[in-house]
């Protein structure tokens, strides 16, 4: 039928429907996720992926979708001005297809939702016309310090420029980065938190500047001119180049290699960027993008939340202290504190899950008692009834399945290798611990100063 005909037979105005419900269909055909298929693996990212219009909708789909062992963000992707859909998956599954899209298109952002253990995060920018004579790399070097000097002296948590994200969007008219502080293990328990320490910092550099205040325990470790240079003209007056108002709730913070629509300005790692990655894959760029996340941690429970409060006081709260110590009275928990190992354990299981863990100290095994799992290697098929568990042995980093039913009393399991990576992580994790352990101390005795 050739397009007279059509208009003929239809009509001409249900020929321009058509042509509409048309345009609407491809349009969602090429949303993020198209038919590049990405493989699936043991150890891989779950294969969860739901698109949704509703931010809430979304939000709570991420949060009921979540566990201990695989945490699922929520991104909004932009399609045409104003046309914007929320996505809930992995964040590695969500770069497998994003990251293939054309330049222009990578119109994305994290959702930092409320409430949420986030990272540090900043918003750095000023006019270039404005400020022409400014330094942007010497200045965001500065603020790197001047904040890194805050989280050491508030939380005793050392950081530097390596443990510091340094993304790029600036063009002609302006000067722009993203600062993400990653430092491992450690976070705040939420954007507020985050908003009331940078609007703190930035006040004090101010005061310290401008009133001429003499004394700083910590900004009197700067140059004064320095800190003077950290002030720039705005549209509105003299101000710092610290954006202090991204963090607000569910706040959008576009992502590693996107650009807001229409602008081609993907946000890149900067030139005078000294970050070194935490994560050491094969995939660079998917590093780069997993480090920069400002709510994504491989293990939630892991973490050492830093809050400053609205009174200002200072807290830290390290999340292991409870459960190492619960662990040397044996309880059983539905996890260990080698996060990987759950997660691998799990996966093997699955769809059976992790009853519980029972870490025994006197023999270094880790215990995994199973539910809706009953395969047993003894007799090469299910239980009817018990389910069969897992050990663990730490020491030798080996596995073993042992089974609860009479008929396997006495049964010698087949001893087998943990995966390279994950006997990597377990002395890494140790590592972590006795230095949780040492900083924890030494903030208990030193918490009279402040
Ligand atoms: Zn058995």
């Amino acid at each position: 039928m050739n397009s007279l005909d059509a208009e003929k037979f239809y009509g001409k105005t249900t020929l321009a429907k058509l042509e509409i419900v048309e345009k609407k269909v491809n349009s969602k055909q090429q949303w993020v996720k198209v038919s590049r298929r990405m493989p699936s693996c043991i150890m891989g990212p779950p294969e969860f992926w739901m698109e949704f219009c509703k931010q809430a909708e979304a939000l709570r789909m991420a949060g009921e979708k979540s566990t201990d062992f695989q945490m699922l963000s929520t991104f909004v992707y932009q399609r045409d001005n104003g046309y914007r859909k929320f996505v809930v998956a992995h964040p590695e599954r969500y770069w497998w297809h994003y990251e293939h899209r054309p330049a222009e298109e990578r119109c994305s952002y994290e959702i930092i939702p409320e409430c949420h253990p986030c990272r540090l995060y900043l918003d750095l920018e000023y006019s270039i016309e404005l400020n022409s004579k400014s330094d942007g790399p010497s200045m965001t070097d500065t603020i790197i310090n001047v904040f890194s000097s805050y989280l050491l002296a508030y939380w005793h948590i050392p950081c530097n420029k390596y443990n510091v994200v340094n993304l790029d969007s600036s063009t002609d008219e302006k000067f722009s980065r993203h600062l993400i502080f990653n430092v491992k293990n450690v976070a705040f328990k939420d954007n507020y938190h985050v908003g009331r320490l940078v609007k703190s910092v930035c006040q004090d550099i101010l005061d310290y500047v401008s009133l001429d205040v003499k004394s700083h325990d910590i900004l009197c470790n700067f140059e004064k001119a320095k800190l003077e240079r950290l002030i720039v003209e705005t549209k509105k007056g003299k101000g710092l180049f610290v954006d202090t108002a991204v963090y607000t709730k569910n706040r959008h913070f576009r992502i590693y290699k996107s650009t807001k629509w229409g602008k081609k300005s993907n946000l890149i790692i900067s030139d005078d960027s000294k970050y070194i990655p935490t994560i050491l894959s094969k995939d660079k760029e998917l590093n780069i993008f997993l480090d920069s996340l400002i709510t994504y941690f491989f293990a939630k429970k892991d973490l050492m939340l830093l809050e400053c409060a609205e009174n200002g006081a200072l807290v830290t709260k390290p999340f292991k202290r409870e459960i190492e110590r619960n662990r040397c009275f044996q309880h059983d928990y539905s996890y260990s504190s080698h996060s990987i190992l759950d997660k691998y354990i799990s996966n093997l299981i699955y769809p059976g899950k992790v009853r519980a863990c029972k870490y025994r100290r006197s023999s270094n095994l880790s215990v995994y008692q199973t539910s809706g799992y009953r395969y047993c290697e003894n007799i090469g098929r299910c239980h009817k009834s018990n389910n069969v568990f897992w050990v663990v042995d730490l020491k030798n980093k080996t596995m073993y399945q042992k089974c609860q039913d009479q008929d396997c009393f006495g049964f010698k399991p087949k001893r087998r290798r943990l995966p390279e990576e994950i006997c990597f992580q377990i002395d890494e994790d140790d590592d972590i611990l006795l230095r949780c352990a040492l900083v924890t101390e030494d903030i208990a005795q030193k918490a009279g100063s402040f």
